[in-house]
Formats: structure tokens, sequence, C-alpha cells
């Protein structure tokens, strides 16, 4: 069936230190709900949704997102392998996971190579305790990474984040 035949599968990889809030926006994207209670993520938990790609294309996301992957030296070959895409989150509230974001892409660029990547900045309801100042946002802006605020909270720029990555992956 067409139906069948237009869609393509793709292994997604949430890459971030901990409590920037991957298992939330997984959450928020998937099942568009949102806990305050620290829920954490025991192994790795992987969650589907279906996205339309445009040109009658769907996309299949399979998202991994696993608990003890959140510094760089843990991040294993076997969590990576086969991603086809990472979406690597920091908290704007931290401004360290930001950099901690940055060592952990290194290590993921050392096992999957250049694959497709968005960069998430969580928390983004949290403005009035922001860390990240806009010239550090700019700044990564200009090494070439599309960068999105976002809340698992509010659901703000989540939609758009997943999306913009399926559209990367559609293309590369
Ligand atoms: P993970 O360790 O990266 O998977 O982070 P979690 O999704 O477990 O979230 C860590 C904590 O931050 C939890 O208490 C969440 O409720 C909270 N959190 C996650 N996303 C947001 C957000 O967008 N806004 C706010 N205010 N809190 C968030
Ligand atoms: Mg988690």
């Amino acid at each position: 069936m067409m139906a069948e035949r237009n869609i393509v599968q793709k292994k997604v990889c949430m890459l971030g230190t901990f409590a920037v809030g991957k298992t939330s926006l997984v959450q928020r994207f998937v099942q568009s709900i949102y806990s305050d209670k620290y829920h954490t993520t025991v192994g790795v938990k992987i969650d589907k949704k279906v996205l339309d790609v445009g040109n009658g294309w769907k996309m299949m996301m399979m998202l991994w997102d696993i608990e003890g992957a959140e510094q760089a030296h843990d991040l294993r070959k076997s969590y990576l392998r086969g991603a086809a895409g990472y979406l690597l989150v920091a908290d704007g509230t931290r401004r360290d996971s930001l950099y901690l974001a940055l060592e952990i892409q290194a290590r993921a660029e050392e096992a999957v190579g250049e694959v497709p990547r968005v960069f998430l900045i969580n928390k983004a309801d949290l403005a009035d305790e922001w860390e990240v100042e806009e010239r550090e946002v700019e700044a990564l802006a200009q090494k070439g990474w599309q960068v999105i605020k976002t809340s698992a909270k509010t659901g703000a720029g989540v939609e758009e984040a997943f999306t913009a990555l399926a559209r990367k992956m559609m293309e590369s």
C-alpha cells in the first residue's frame, strides 16, 4: 500500500545532562502531557511518534531516552548506534548544562559522525530564572546550530523542535 511505502523510520536520541527535561520533552511531544514530579528514566525508554513530513511522506520517530548517559564519559556507543539524528537538550536555568551538552555532543559525534541535530534550550517558562544569556544562544547559532527554546511544561517550541529535526533527517 502507498501508505506503507511512504513511511520512513528513524532513530532519534535524546542527549543532555541530567534533569534538563529530556524525558519531559518526549512525554510532551508523544502524549501531550507534563508531570511535575521527578520521573527518573530507568534504563532506556523508547517512544514512537509518526509525523507528517510533507510530500505525502510520514516519519516514524523512534525516540530513545536514557538515564545514565548524562555525562560525556557515560555515553555508550550502543545507545547511539544507528541514530539518524539527535536532540541536544540544555536547561536555560543552568548555564553549566549548556556546556555539558556540548561535551556530550562531542562524544556523540565521535560515535555516530555528523548526523542531523537540533539544540534545545528547555524550561523557557522559567524565563526569569534563566542563566543562559542571549549572546550564548547567538554564539551557538553562529557555530551552525539550530537553537530552539522549549518548554515541556507549556509545550512551547516542542512540536517545532521535533519537526525541525525530522525535516533535517529527511534532507540528509
Ligand atoms: P531528564 O533528566 O533530562 O529526563 O529531565 P526530566 O524530564 O526528568 O525533568 C527534570 C525536572 O525538570 C523535572 O522535575 C521536570 O518536571 C522539570 N522540567 C522538565 N521540563 C521542564 C520545563 O519545560 N519547565 C519546567 N519549569 N520544568 C521542567
Ligand atoms: Mg529522563
